[in-house]
């Protein structure tokens, strides 16, 4: 997707970080929009149509949270929250107010970039099921609930199942614990994190080369847990053997 041909809203208060995220967005197509506080953001948000929001949680007029607990009242749009590093509360607490993703500062041109072609691509393909998820040597049908890897074919347990599917549904996007916690195994389970550790620890040691460094599985460090997409794919030799 070379031209996203998508419009960006963007409310940020701080100038110097506009203008790093807008040079940025123009660089890699994107049409932007700017609001320099929650109030503007939200009235270009009426009357603009933008196709993605990006928010920053600290702005001086509104707290974030609000902020999109306000615009969730009207609008699926994605929204991609900016957090200062360290701030995990802060996240969880977006995303459970309805933000789809967020980026800590300081991040690369890059991982801006792939963060918003997640979301925008997500944001199209909303009511039809993608059926197959590819990344590197990792495949996932989630009509047929088959998973393969460098073409062999991955048995996993109902609950593993469950878990990558949730995560393929999302792809490229970060989940949270207790949202994982809660559609795998239940709302009464949301405070059982070890399940979500050991079954994310058997997955990894069936789909990743090291488990220990996971390329597919991603660790969200006091957060959740997002699935990586556009893997590149490694050499078959170097594939760990499967039963
Ligand atoms: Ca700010």
């Amino acid at each position: 997707m070379n031209s996203p041909d998508a419009l960006i809203l963007l409310i940020e208060d701080d100038l110097q970080t506009r203008r790093f995220l807008k040079s940025n967005l123009t660089l890699n197509g994107w049409a932007c929009t700017e609001a320099k506080n929650a109030q503007s953001g939200l009235e270009s948000l009426r009357q603009q149509f933008p196709d993605m929001v990006i928010l920053d949680l600290g702005l001086p007029d509104m707290n974030g949270i609000e902020v999109i607990t306000h615009i969730r009242q009207y609008s699926e749009i994605p929204i991609l929250i900016l957090s200062a590093r360290g701030l995990e509360v802060d996240k969880i607490a977006a995303l459970e107010a309805g933000a789809d993703d967020y980026l800590t500062k300081p991040f690369s041109n890059g991982e801006l970039n792939a963060r918003l072609l997640a979301l925008l691509r997500r944001a199209r393909r909303s009511g039809t099921l993608h059926d197959v998820f590819v990344s590197g040597e990792l495949t996932v049908n989630l009509a047929q609930r088959r998973v393969s890897l460098a073409n062999q074919e991955v048995h996993l347990t109902p609950i593993e199942y469950n878990l990558l599917a949730q995560l393929v549904r999302h792809a490229g996007l970060v989940l949270t614990h207790r949202h994982l916690l809660k559609t795998v195994w239940g709302a009464e389970h949301i405070q059982d994190s070890h399940y979500l550790r050991i079954y994310m620890g058997q997955l990894r040691h069936k789909l990743e080369l090291d488990p220990a460094r996971p390329k597919y599985l991603l660790t969200e460090v006091g957060v959740g847990y997002r699935l990586a997409v556009n893997e590149s794919p490694t050499a078959l030799n170097d594939l760990p053997k499967l039963a």
